[in-house]
């Protein structure tokens, strides 16, 4: 594991702010740009001078302090190639499989779409850890705003794929505890998920973050990972029915909860 070192803030209302910073070179990245004023205190407490900025999708809560936290810090931007008419100022468009090089590790972006069809999420192998944006959030996934349930499924599966379980994965918003609740009632015999409601009542109570979270963990309690799961299907009446499928009615019934 590399020694990169990471401070998370609250943005906006729920929206989580990141920075990244690699000692040895004194390269800091941040992931998405919800409040450029937010960004630079950060920067400030820290003492650490900007170097990327990474843009997970287009939306307005993590791209509308771009263009002045770039003019302020010149860092250089990259966005998901697909947000390109819609997002900037950027230096580089990345898509699926492109990498980064950053300080002594490297950004490697996987395309993630289901929320927005822009989505990348971006992955740092030796640091062991993601930033998984609005499509993979603790205990849940993002809206389905612009693509069809197949392709979240998709997009979820790659993330399963590719990222080992001891990675520590940021997320676009502090959604936890509202993701917890709704997940117990499609996965009400799932002990793991009792226990972590638990905690993540008691950390909200203190007012305290819930993330990062794991993909162990993610495992072990995101509903919308667990569509195989034998307890989870029959708790929704889908036994033997294709995970594709089940995680079409899991987001469903999440829509509606
Ligand atoms: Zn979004
Ligand atoms: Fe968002």
């Amino acid at each position: 594991m590399g020694s990169l070192e990471i401070r998370q803030f609250m943005c906006l209302n729920d929206n989580f702010g990141v920075l990244a910073h690699d000692p040895e070179t004194g390269a800091t990245f941040a992931v998405d740009v919800p409040d450029a004023d937010a960004v630079m205190s950060e920067l400030q407490a820290a003492g650490w001078k900007l170097t990327h900025i990474l843009i997970t999708h287009h939306h307005a809560d993590h791209t509308q302090g771009l263009a002045a936290l770039k003019a302020r810090t010149g860092a250089f931007v990259i966005i998901p190639r697909k947000s390109s008419d819609r997002v900037g100022p950027f230096d580089q468009k990345v898509d699926d499989g492109d990498v980064v090089p950053f300080g002594s590790d490297e950004i490697r972006c996987i395309a993630t779409p289901g929320h927005t069809l822009d989505e990348i999420s971006y992955w740092l192998p030796g640091s062991g850890v993601a930033f998984t944006g609005d499509t993979l959030f603790a205990m849940g996934c993002g809206r389905l705003l612009e693509a069809s349930p197949e392709v979240m499924w998709a997009s979820l599966e790659k993330l399963v794929e590719k990222l080992p379980s001891d990675t520590r994965i940021f997320c676009g918003h502090e959604y936890t505890l509202a993701n917890a609740r709704f997940a117990v009632s499609v996965d009400p015999a799932n002990a793991a998920l009792a226990d972590r409601l638990a905690e993540v009542e008691a950390l909200r109570a203190a007012g305290k973050p819930t993330l990062p979270t794991t993909m162990a963990l993610e495992l072990q309690t995101n509903p919308f990972l667990r569509v195989h799961d034998a307890g989870l299907q029959d708790a929704i009446g889908l036994a033997g029915v294709p995970a594709a499928e089940v995680f079409a009615e899991v987001r469903r019934r999440k829509d509606s909860f």
